[in-house]
């Protein structure tokens, strides 16, 4: 049963949030009047913050009526460096720059949240809701983490969420274990002996030795990682050359590296290590390849993925709790706050694909993707209801 119901005060402002945000996007370590705003509406509710943790992160904290443990609940903040397609009355105003991945719901969901606990504390203990910038691409969750988020606000356990388009709306996907996956950067070089385009025999060709390492590189996950364990790689830049009758010096290759666990990272890097330097030595090439992490893989623990479970079961029906979802390969730096502490991230549905339209259902990232306002009581709910159960 949803605790904050859909026709409600609290849910008709959330809807002004949300839509305030979606026509105010911000990028990464930038969600400077986002910051402001959200600061502004906790403010009004007397709610205590910190503020300036990862230049724009905020902490709300609510204190319960009877002392005990506390718990972090985190949304991020940040927008995307995308052109908005939609047309609707609060799409974004700042030229290529778009909430395309739901994080304008994702905050107003835990400031619905947060007001609703401020006015009914009958629970023990702390909650610290945190507003994070930076998840896409920037590492804001890495660096609230190395600038002491957890020392300062000491927590038991971190709770993070994340729409998911696809999903229905009024259901929940929890996973015991992995979520989503690590991500690094490849970057490999292959070193040859440019020349005239007519003389191959005076050069050697870094342009075809790359050409046969993305193809050998096809076979690393395919041959060389356990059929039930998973990897990615995705060769994704290619640049060598300026003119048609020059062989290049040199060959650049950038790709994206996603697996699961520490042990198949350093297999499928071992093997692309020997496959970049074989391949090159035995044409004639010298080659460097380095690999650099940017997100490492968000694991949830089961106890905490269960409590979860739990809390959204008692929000949507237990039968709308999806427990066998396959994780994605697709990443969150939610995973730097799981790193530090235990916890566990949930997908909250943003609904399914309509035949008439994007919305609902439209791909994260996609120019005409939008939060479905219909899940905002919802997930808020699922976060006070998360809150009474940890904190009795
Ligand atoms: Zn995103
Ligand atoms: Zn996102």
């Amino acid at each position: 049963m949803a605790i904050i119901e859909k026709k409600s005060d609290l849910n008709d402002l959330m809807v002004e949030w949300r839509h305030h945000l979606h026509k105010h996007p911000e990028l990464s370590f930038k969600e400077d009047i986002t910051s402001d705003y959200i600061a502004s509406v906790l403010e009004s509710y007397d709610i205590e913050m910190h503020r300036g943790l990862a230049v724009t992160g905020i902490v709300a904290t609510i204190h319960g009526t009877k002392k005990g443990k506390a718990i972090g609940l985190r949304a991020d903040m940040d927008a995307l460096p995308i052109q908005e397609q939609n047309d609707f009355s609060y799409k974004s105003i700042h030229q290529g720059k778009m909430h395309a991945c739901g994080h304008d719901g994702h905050s107003t969901m835990l400031l619905g949240a947060a007001i609703y606990l401020k006015q009914n504390n009958n629970f023990a203990g702390t909650v610290h809701c945190i507003f994070q910038p930076a998840e896409e691409g920037g590492g804001g969750g890495q660096v609230m983490v190395e600038e002491g988020i957890f020392e300062k606000f000491p927590c038991e356990a971190v709770y993070g969420m994340h729409n998911f388009p696809g999903i229905a709306e009024g259901q929940f996907a929890v996973h015991d274990t992995a979520c989503m996956a690590a991500n690094e950067t490849l970057k490999i070089t292959v070193k040859g002996k440019g020349g005239h385009a007519a003389m191959p025999d005076q050069c050697v060709d870094p342009v075809v030795i790359g050409a046969q390492i993305i193809t050998a590189l096809q076979s690393v996950v395919a041959r060389n990682v356990a059929p039930l364990k998973s990897a990615v790689i995705s060769i994704t830049m290619v640049d060598a050359g300026f003119v048609s009758n020059v062989i290049p010096n040199e060959m650049n290759l950038t790709g994206s590296l996603r697996y699961f666990t520490k042990e198949v990272g350093d297999e499928v890097k071992g093997k692309i290590k020997d496959i970049v330097e074989g391949v090159s030595q035995s044409m004639g090439a010298s080659a460097t390849f380095e690999s650099i992490p940017n997100y490492p893989a968000t694991i949830n623990t089961p106890k905490h993925a269960e409590l979860c479970a739990n809390a959204a079961g008692m929000v949507v029906g237990k039968e709308n709790v999806l427990r066998n979802e396959l994780p994605t390969m697709g990443s969150e730096d939610f995973a730097f706050l799981l790193n530090a502490l235990e916890g566990a991230y949930i997908w909250i549905g943003n609904g399914l694909v309509p035949e008439d339209g994007p919305v609902g259902g439209c791909m994260l990232h996609n120019t005409q993707y939008d939060f479905n306002d219909e899940i905002l009581s919802i997930g808020s709910s699922y976060w006070v209801q998360l809150v009474q159960n940890i904190l009795k």
